[in-house]
Formats: C-alpha cells, sequence, structure tokens
C-alpha cells in the first residue's frame, strides 16, 4: 500500500462514522388520531371452540391496524382491554417496539380504551373503541362457538319475514338479525355491511340501516339467507337477502369493526347444523359419437357441473352440497349383462344356456326342472368365474306381474364390462319357460324407463346401462344423462335404497330435464328422493304444493317454483343419508375455520 493511501483512510472512516443530520430519532406517534373502531373479538374465526379474545394465537381477521411513527425505540403501554401484536406475536403491556412499525390491535372489553406510545421525551396517545358486533335469532344471540346462520326454507319475501325493521319477532325460524353495541353512537339510526364472503373471498354485499332499539343497541330489520339469484331479488324485501352458498362467512363490518358467523356449523360436528357433502359421479351418455347434451364434451361436462351448482343451491336449505367426484362422457357400455326370468319371473323347465362372453364359449350350462332366475343366475356365474370372469349377481325387486324375482349377471374382466352374445345361430337357452336375455342399450329411441310394476327394480335397458358403469361405491350417488325417456313422460328417476333394487342411490336425467334446469329442478328432485330414501311425493295424498321441491311434477320459474325443502325434509335426508347411516352420503363437509 502506497503512502498517499493510508493517509487518506482515516478521513474516509470519519466520512461513514459521522451521523447525517436525518437520523436524530423522530419523536414516537400514531399515524392516525381519530379514535380506531374495533370489535369485542367475541367470534370464532378459526372455528376452535374458543373465542377469539381468549385464544392464545387467535386469527387476525377482527383485528385493527395501528400504524406507528417515529424511528429507535419506545415504550408501547397497552390497557388490560385491548391486545397489540406484532405479526403474529402478542405484545406485553408494556412493550419496548422498533419504530416505525405496523402492529394490530384486538379488542377483549367493551368501551374506550388509550394506547400510550413513550419515548424521547414524548407520550402519544391513540384512543381504541371497541364495540360489541353480533347476530341474534329468535332465541336470541348466536353464540359463535356453538352457532351458525342458516338458508332460510321460506319464500323469500312471504310474510313470515317482519317488514317493520324493529319488530321484534320473525315468523321465519332462520331469519336473522345483527345488532351493534356502540355507546359513542347518536341518533337513531347507523349504518353497516353484511358481507358474504366464499371460500374463493368472492363477496355478496348487504348494506344495513340500523335502527336504535331503547336498550343502548342499533339492530338491523329481520334478515334472510337466500341460496340462488333468483331468490335473491326477490321484489319487496330488498335489504332483507344476503346470497350466500353452504360455509360461507357472514361478516358484519361497522366503521370497519368486523364479526361474524358461518353459514352451517363444520363439517366435523354431528348437530342439526353441521354441513354435509354428496360426492356424486356424473355420466354423460353418447350417442352417435355425440354427447346428449353439450356440443362437445367441454361443453357436456359444464352443463353436468352446473347440474350440480344447480342441485347444491337448492339443498344448502339443508346445508347440504353436492361435489362431482367425476364428471365422463361415455357411450353405453357393451351388453355385458346376462338376465334372467324377464319380465315374468317363470322358473325354469330344464335346459342349458350357452352364449360367447368376449371371445369364450360358455356353457352350456345346465340349468336344472324347478330353478328359479336366481338359481340360474348363480349357476351361470360359477361357470363364468371358472372360465376367469368376475361375474356379480343382482336380484331384482318382483315386478308386480312377475311369477317371481328376475336376477342379472354382470360380467367383467380386470374391471371392464365383457361383450355377451349368442352363439351365431343359436338361442341362448333352449329352456322353454326359463327367458335368458342380453339386453342392449339402444338410446336412439330414448332409454326404455320403469313403469309403475317394476319401478323399483329399472327397466331392463335401465340395469343395462347403469349396472355395468356405475362406479359401485354405494356412499356416492351416480347421475346419469341421457337423451330422453322412451315414454316422453317423465324427465328423471330415482332409485333408491328402501327399494331394494340393484340400482340404489342413482340419478338419471333426460335433456329435457336438464334444459329445464331451474324451472323443474328435477336433479334436485331425483336426487331429493334418494337423500330422503323415499319415493313419493307430498302432493301424491294431499293438497298440491307446488312450491316444494318434493312436489310431483311441479314446473315454474318464479319464486313460487318448485324450490323449498322443508325443516322436516333436512332432518330425514340426514337420519337416512346422514353419517350414521350406512351408506353415509350426506359425508361430512371438509375443512374448519378461516
Ligand atoms: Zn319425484
Amino acid at each position: 500500500m502506497s503512502a498517499r493511501h493510508a493517509g487518506l483512510a482515516p478521513l474516509a472512516l470519519a466520512l461513514l462514522l459521522a451521523p447525517p443530520a436525518a437520523a436524530q430519532p423522530a419523536a414516537p406517534g400514531f399515524a392516525e388520531s381519530a379514535p380506531l373502531v374495533v370489535a369485542l373479538d367475541d367470534d370464532d374465526d378459526d372455528e376452535d371452540g374458543t373465542p377469539d379474545r381468549e385464544a392464545d394465537a387467535p386469527p387476525a381477521f377482527d383485528f385493527g391496524t395501528l400504524q406507528l411513527t417515529g424511528t429507535g425505540w419506545a415504550t408501547l403501554a397497552t390497557p388490560p382491554g385491548l391486545r397489540v401484536f406484532r405479526g403474529r406475536t402478542a405484545l406485553g403491556p408494556d412493550a419496548r417496539i422498533a419504530l416505525p412499525v405496523e402492529l394490530k390491535v384486538q379488542g377483549r372489553a367493551l368501551g374506550e380504551h388509550t394506547l400510550h406510545l413513550r419515548g424521547h421525551g414524548a407520550d402519544a396517545q391513540r384512543t381504541v373503541r371497541v364495540v360489541g358486533l353480533h347476530f341474534e335469532s329468535g332465541e336470541g344471540r348466536i353464540d359463535a362457538r356453538t352457532g351458525a346462520l342458516r338458508p332460510s326454507l321460506q319464500i323469500p319475501n312471504d310474510a313470515t319475514l317482519p317488514r317493520d325493521p324493529l319488530a321484534e319477532r320473525s315468523g321465519d325460524p332462520a331469519a336473522f338479525r345483527v345488532v351493534v353495541a356502540d355507546p359513542e353512537l347518536e341518533g337513531d339510526e347507523a349504518r353497516a355491511l353484511l358481507r358474504a364472503i366464499d371460500a374463493n373471498g368472492r363477496h355478496a354485499r348487504l348494506p344495513l340501516r340500523m335502527h336504535a332499539r331503547g336498550d343502548g343497541t342499533h339492530v338491523s330489520p329481520w334478515l334472510r339467507l337466500v341460496t340462488d339469484a333468483l331468490d335473491a331479488t326477490a321484489p319487496g324485501v330488498e335489504g332483507r337477502l344476503l346470497h350466500v352458498s353452504l360455509r360461507d362467512v357472514v361478516e358484519l363490518d361497522y366503521h370497519g369493526a368486523t364479526q361474524s358467523l358461518r353459514v352451517g356449523r363444520p363439517g366435523d360436528e354431528d348437530g342439526a347444523l353441521a354441513a354435509r357433502r354428496v360426492s356424486v359421479d356424473v355420466h354423460v351418455l353418447r350417442e352417435g359419437g355425440r354427447p346428449v347434451v353439450g356440443r362437445d364434451p367441454a361443453q357436456a361436462r359444464a352443463w353436468a357441473r352446473e347440474q350440480l351448482v344447480i342441485a347444491s343451491e337448492v339443498w344448502a336449505q339443508c346445508l347440504v352440497d353436492f361435489e362431482a367426484r367425476a364428471i365422463t362422457v361415455h357411450d353405453p357400455a357393451p351388453p355385458a349383462v346376462l338376465s334372467f326370468g324377464e319380465p315374468e319371473g317363470f322358473i325354469a323347465a330344464g335346459g342349458s344356456v350357452r352364449f360367447v362372453a368376449g371371445e369364450t364359449t360358455i356353457g352350456p350350462v345346465a340349468i336344472a326342472a324347478g330353478a328359479e332366475p336366481l338359481d340360474a343366475a348363480l349357476v351361470v356365474a360359477r361357470a363364468l368365474r371358472e372360465a376367469d370372469f368376475d361375474a356379480t349377481v343382482t336380484l331384482n325387486p318382483r315386478a308386480s306381474y312377475a311369477a317371481r324375482p328376475t336376477a342379472d349377471v354382470l360380467v367383467r374382466r380386470d374391471g371392464r364390462p365383457v361383450a355377451l352374445r349368442a352363439v351365431e345361430g343359436q338361442p341362448l337357452t333352449d329352456d322353454r319357460r326359463l327367458r335368458v336375455r342380453i339386453p342392449e342399450v339402444d338410446l336412439v329411441g330414448g332409454l326404455e324407463e320403469f313403469d309403475n310394476r317394476n319401478a323399483a327394480g329399472g327397466s331392463l335397458e335401465e340395469r343395462a346401462l347403469v349396472l355395468p358403469t356405475r362406479d359401485g361405491d354405494p356412499a356416492t350417488i351416480d347421475l346419469y344423462v341421457v337423451n330422453r325417456f322412451e315414454g316422453r313422460t317423465r324427465q328423471g328417476e330415482a332409485f333408491i335404497e328402501a327399494d331394494h333394487g340393484a340400482l340404489v342411490n342413482t340419478v338419471i336425467l333426460d335433456r329435457r330435464g336438464l334444459e329445464q334446469q331451474r324451472t323443474a329442478f328435477t336433479q334436485a328432485h331425483e336426487i331429493g328422493h334418494v337423500l330422503l330414501d323415499q319415493p313419493f311425493h307430498p302432493d301424491d295424498v294431499g293438497d298440491p304444493v307446488p312450491w316444494r321441491l318434493m312436489s310431483a311434477g311441479a314446473a315454474d320459474p318464479t319464486l313460487r317454483g318448485p324450490r323449498r325443502l322443508t325443516a322436516e325434509e333436512c332432518a330425514r335426508a340426514r337420519d337416512r343419508s346422514g353419517v350414521n347411516a350406512r351408506p353415509t352420503l350426506l359425508q361430512r363437509h371438509p375443512g374448519r375455520g378461516r
């Protein structure tokens, strides 16, 4: 190193160490001086059963924000009615903090509280006003640890929603109101905002006008949750309806202070308000190489998905929604079912059965005289298994005109249906009485529907459609979309457990059922038969109730259309298909906490 450089070094060091004038510690303070309004954090955003104000690490949704200015170190004194956080860390009552910093504050006791920020001889103050915000049902305050909101079962503008904003009671047990307790609030009116926040963070908003109730609080009119767009625009009840989905967060916002409840309780709970979810396997059939709905498979899938969206909107009334486990667009399976005794259920006179499975000739298999259709099916299934096929025998409920129940054998290999056919030029059986058939699904003329006599078991063509293609998991619903039913008298069918048929928890919809999706609600209605495990309609015996989902054949695109479930139906679905039923169709809705 040269002498000249060594001589410069001390000067450079001195320049680096000299503090610039601006680095004098700036006095500590709060960026804003107006009182900060936060809510008493009495809700349970993480749904852990503890009010957030008592939790060790509460979620921050309802915290207020404090901007602290200045530089260097200061002491923040926090009174007991508040808790201050830096990030996720709660500060002590007298915390040393480096400025500037953004902190969060939680309200833990109602009233006004003052924060003191001291340092460099200064004492800055900020008032935090903790207000009470809560939700009320007809039974009083809803406890966020155990309660929830639920969608209304009523026609949204019917008389059970009181129009008087200060009405004490509502005739709708699902109606609710929100309450603000803010001692500083003067005058008869106040404004607040209700938000519905879904899993993707999307919001529906309902501005609220609150009125003084005479007990020091301000209260909203009675409100309802609705679950579809038509209900949300019901005339005469503007400002009273909030459009939600199952498990949305409903958040009350008063001057930035927030508290919330959920639509339905977490699915891992067992109560009547716990959310449930149904898995559906959707099959959109192809006819002539094209899906029966939509121009192409992508559009067909979109149609199918829309059916489950609609069903979810309707069934959210019972705190149930639907998810597609799979949506497949496929041709009818090859003829893989061998049917015995269809349709009359006659017993065998004695003979043999012979046919081809794939490339393998099966038989002749001897059928003894007097064998019932089920006996014959079991004997043939054994022969199939000896030839290395999987053979599944199902018994159909006896049709009203039939001597005995009929039986089917489904033939598969490696999980796939195997095409069956007669041996060239020969009948399937030489038995004079026992009928043996290989049904084919031919959708060109429409699907052969069940009639009053074989409703429980389904038609032969329906069994040929469903048996080879269903997923075999009884805890999911299989939903088939076909072009039409042969007789054109119906748009949907349901096969329910109570009928003890081979087809259970299965729904078939035709294209018209889809096209009338929000008029007849065929998808939600037929799924309703499955969930309720109930083939009947409320108006089969009583007066017409065209506004009820389970009404027979109602179609109406208005608010009075067949869209409403009843509390009894919600309870029955939980009983027949809930978590204590086998199979469980109403599974536990996933997720807990925001
Ligand atoms: Zn029906």
